[in-house]
């Protein structure tokens, strides 16, 4: 039994969802059409030099359907696909959604709780797009639902944040954690391994820096260059900048890093998942995020490793 109470080697999602709901619950993803600073010229244009939300968007999830057509659609579609699943949460997933003003947060917010299915909000956002009053409105929202603040902050290191235009700081991603943990809400982060000109080491120091962060969830990716992106061509021109793990190489990688990742995070993905097709990169091809899940646990097993075993507080 690990410190996380179950036998699996690693602080799993699965198991902490089922914790804290008692049965499944379904992430819906929702399309609320807001857009981001790093596109605007708010922060910047063009925005992340990856950047291509179009490519993770599943078909009900669609900025010119409403809110409440998007929920219908979902719960209909995960009905028919997963037949135990009654409840939902709403994953505002695509650009930054918490960047408008909070008025206009509420309205859509409060459509999606009209929603008896719908059991709390995860909602995908920067760092730099929080503030006191907003997780104010949050907070009196996880008074009676689940409630996520999750931040892409892609990397911890300042150097390669401005190489991929995300317009703000690791500092920035700091402020937006201690911030969020000061006002009770749950934050979950988002990491990418592979950005241009990080170090196999440069990644690894990750996992110490995060591991002394306000963090509950964790999610990694393998990065994945998009065709047409700005990244795609600057891969082109200078592939020795990137290190592009093969999927061997990067079980090998991601179970050097948990092991030093503090075990009280909750680990929500290892990799993602793009179809070939979008991919200007050598990719993994057609594997499942849930067959790569089984062969991580399976070579965690013949390490005889688990889930912060190099942890050091
Ligand atoms: S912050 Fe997100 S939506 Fe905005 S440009 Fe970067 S990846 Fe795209």
């Amino acid at each position: 039994m690990y410190p996380w109470g179950n036998q699996r080697r690693f602080n799993s999602f699965a198991e902490y969802f089922k914790k804290q709901f008692g049965g499944r619950v379904q992430k819906l993803a929702i399309d609320a059409g807001f857009t981001c600073p790093n596109r605007d010229g708010s922060k910047g244009m063009g925005g992340c030099t990856y950047c291509d939300n179009d490519a993770f968007n599943p078909s009900y999830c669609h900025p010119g359907k409403s809110i409440i057509t998007q929920i219908e659609e979902g719960i209909e579609f995960h009905a028919k696909r997963y037949r135990r699943a009654s409840r939902f949460l709403a994953y505002f997933q695509p650009y930054s959604n918490t960047y408008a003003p909070l008025k206009k947060l509420k309205e859509i917010y409060a459509q999606a709780l009209s929603f008896p299915e719908i059991t709390g909000l995860v909602i995908g956002t920067r760092p730099d797009c929080i503030d006191e009053n907003k997780l104010e409105y949050f907070r009196e929202l996880s008074g009676s639902h689940y409630v996520m603040l999750e931040y892409g902050i892609e990397s911890c290191h300042n150097r390669t944040l401005k190489r991929i235009n995300r317009g703000h700081t690791y500092e920035d991603t700091v402020a937006a954690l201690e911030m969020t943990s000061h006002f009770d809400l749950n934050s979950g982060v988002h990491l990418i391994f592979g950005l241009p000109g990080e170090s196999r080491e440069a990644m690894m120091y990750e996992a110490e820096l995060l591991s002394a962060l306000p963090v509950k969830n964790i999610k990694f990716h393998q990065l994945q260059i998009i065709k047409g992106t700005r990244m795609a061509f600057e891969y082109n021109d200078r592939p020795e900048d990137f290190i592009q793990f093969s999927l061997d190489e990067y079980i090998e990688f991601i179970i050097d890093f948990v092991e030093n990742l503090n075990p009280a995070f909750v680990i929500e993905r290892f990799a993602g998942e793009v179809p070939p097709r979008f991919l200007a990169g050598p990719g993994w091809g057609l594997i499942r995020n849930d067959q790569v899940l089984t062969r991580i646990e399976k070579r965690m097993e013949e390490r005889e490793t688990w889930q912060g075993k190099k942890y050091q507080v």
